[in-house]
């Protein structure tokens, strides 16, 4: 026997109409690529998506049909969330930072229709165009006066197309399992592949990121969106600050230190969110103007993902900024919330380094996300807390595949997706990752974690950066290298390194070989490129001489 409630579709158009109905006037800023700040709020954003949408209807674009962007954070870019996805096409969000030739082969991969573009993009849209047969109309996102005479076809300027269309219409209603955005994984094996999300997986996404036993995203809050758009739909932000009607700022490409420092300033921003390297950056520009007094800003809370966050850096932003850190873990398939790092009541009564580790984890188990670990013959694991194993995952906002069937089969039998990860569990159900699988360390048949060794090796004061890789050994398999960039101006040495490291990792992970360098390569979503350090340092061989 079904139930006799409303069969209402899981509709992203209902995201933006609900923040126009109930919180109309509350902000939408947004720092322009173009330069200066733009001003507006849900409901004019309402009415710009509306008339968007009614513009590509002009275009011929139909439902199905993608639309590509390739833009930084900003209220144009909103409007598209919107107004693509809510006329029942798709939302491609291009990453900008891949190699030309990977975003040539993507767009021509999904087909895109249209594509919008920011000025910062115009030089390589322009010397890309002619591989796109698809692409007939080119929107540059920008006002009239900063329009060029770009050779693109269909080249449209959008204030000035979206101005002339009709407000007014009405959201078409269709099937909430349709697709509503498309984003490729960064590739760092093979091409690139597409993650398709549906309005529904958006919709439960969003309701959940507002639970407040994750990121408690709410109606008080002035929400500084760092994350880009174009990576994993800047983790559902854009769609659950509509549902939560919050005041939202937008970055634009600015995200150096001093840009992110004013923004948080001036418009009191209460929430962030982005990956440690920002955050890196904003602290440098700290330490630059000692007279800052970070206390002083609005940020009580602080998202934190897509890579590990070091104890530096989540007690820096404790103790100076007073604010909490809510650390996560996801990938572009996960859309990508995947466990949220929140304390639980008992918390209160460990001391703080025994808080200080729960923290450190990745984060806790929501609903909607069901976790497994197995072991390398797919036998489930123990969650206690130190077997490790690879991370598996099910749920409605969780993959099932890939954008035209590429890469095959990704879930298993029961419908989990293998996340490539190797984590534990705890039996509170923490996660704590111990590495990718391509990159974890096996030493005498046992897990080193490349991700704690960088994490202690950070703490060192006159360290920057750091990243640890497996080196060949004829009697353990594997041993780690730890390779350091230090802080400009600062000495160390190997030995006072590993001293440092003896206290923070047990005995046997402390790496064979410390190496000093300037700079670490990072992929275009800023994870570092350890296939590149291997072959640089492992591969050709340095790293074994330099031990001889
Ligand atoms: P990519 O396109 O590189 O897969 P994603 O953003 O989807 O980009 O990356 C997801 C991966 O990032 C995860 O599988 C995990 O390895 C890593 N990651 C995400 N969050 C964290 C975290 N909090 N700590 C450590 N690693 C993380």
């Amino acid at each position: 026997m079904l139930g006799l409630m409303q069969d209402r579709p899981l509709l992203i158009s209902s995201l933006i109409e609900h923040a126009a109905r109930f919180h109309g006037k509350t902000e939408i800023v947004s720092n322009l690529p173009e330069g200066g700040m733009h001003r507006s709020n849900w409901s004019e954003m309402a009415s710009l998506s509306r008339k968007l949408s009614a513009g590509l209807g002009t275009l011929g674009v139909d439902r199905g049909d993608r639309v590509a962007t390739l833009a930084w954070n900003s209220f144009r870019h909103l409007a598209l969330y919107y107004g693509v996805s809510g006329s029942g096409a798709v939302l491609h969000t291009v990453n900008p930072r891949l190699f030309p030739e990977q975003i040539e082969y993507i767009v021509n991969h999904a087909e895109d229709t249209v594509l919008c573009f920011d000025l910062a993009f115009a030089d390589m849209v322009e010397a890309l165009a002619p591989h796109w047969p698809s692409v007939k109309a080119y929107v540059a996102l920008c006002g009239p006066n900063d329009m060029k005479p770009w050779k693109l076809p269909g080249l449209l300027c959008f204030d000035e197309w979206v101005a002339k269309q009709p407000d007014g219409g009405s959201w078409p209603e269709f099937d909430e399992r349709s697709a509503s955005s498309l984003c490729y994984t960064s590739g760092t094996t093979g091409n690139p592949k597409g993650v398709l999300y549906s309005h529904r997986s958006t919709v439960l996404h969003s309701l959940m990121a507002l639970s407040s036993d994750t990121y408690g995203v709410n109606t008080g809050e002035t929400l500084l969106l760092i994350v880009p758009m174009f990576h994993a739909n800047a983790w559902g932000t854009p769609y659950a600050a509509a549902m939560a009607g919050s005041k939202l700022v937008l970055p634009g490409q600015h995200l150096d230190g001093e840009s992110v420092y004013r923004l948080l300033r001036d418009e009191k921003v209460t929430y962030s969110q982005g990956v440690p390297t920002v955050w890196s950056m904003l602290f440098q520009h700290l330490d630059e103007h000692p007279n800052i007094d970070p206390a002083a800003l609005s940020m009580r809370r602080v998202g934190i993902g897509g890579a590990a966050v070091s104890q530096g850096m989540l007690q820096r932003f404790e103790r100076q900024f007073n604010a909490q850190v809510l650390q996560g873990w996801g990938m572009t398939e996960t859309s990508p919330l995947g466990v949220v790092n929140k304390p639980l009541p008992k918390h209160t009564a460990l001391t703080q380094d025994e808080r200080l580790a729960v923290k450190l984890k990745q984060g806790r188990g929501m609903w909607g996300v069901e976790l497994r670990l197995v072991d390398d013959a797919g036998q489930n694991l123990p969650w206690d807390g130190t077997r490790a194993g690879r991370l598996k995952v099910r749920g409605p906002w969780v993959a099932s595949g890939y954008f035209k069937g590429e890469g095959g089969d990704v879930v298993d039998e029961q419908g989990f997706f293998d996340t490539g990860d190797i984590a534990t569990i705890d039996p509170d159900g923490y996660l704590k990752l111990v590495d990718r699988a391509k990159d974890v360390i096996k030493s005498g048949g046992e897990w080193i974690s490349s991700i704690d060794i960088e994490n202690a090796a950070v703490t060192h004061p006159a360290a920057a950066e750091a990243a640890v890789i497996g080196v060949p050994h004829p009697k353990w398999q594997e041993r780690p290298l730890l390779l350091v960039v230090r802080k400009p101006g600062c000495e160390l040495d190997q030995s006072s390194m590993l001293s440092h490291l003896q206290t923070r990792v047990v005995k046997w992970w402390l790496p064979d070989q410390v190496l000093f360098v300037e700079s670490l390569p990072r992929t275009p979503t800023g994870k570092l490129l350890k296939t590149q350090l291997r072959d640089l340092y492992v591969k050709s061989g340095v790293a074994g001489r330099l031990n001889s």
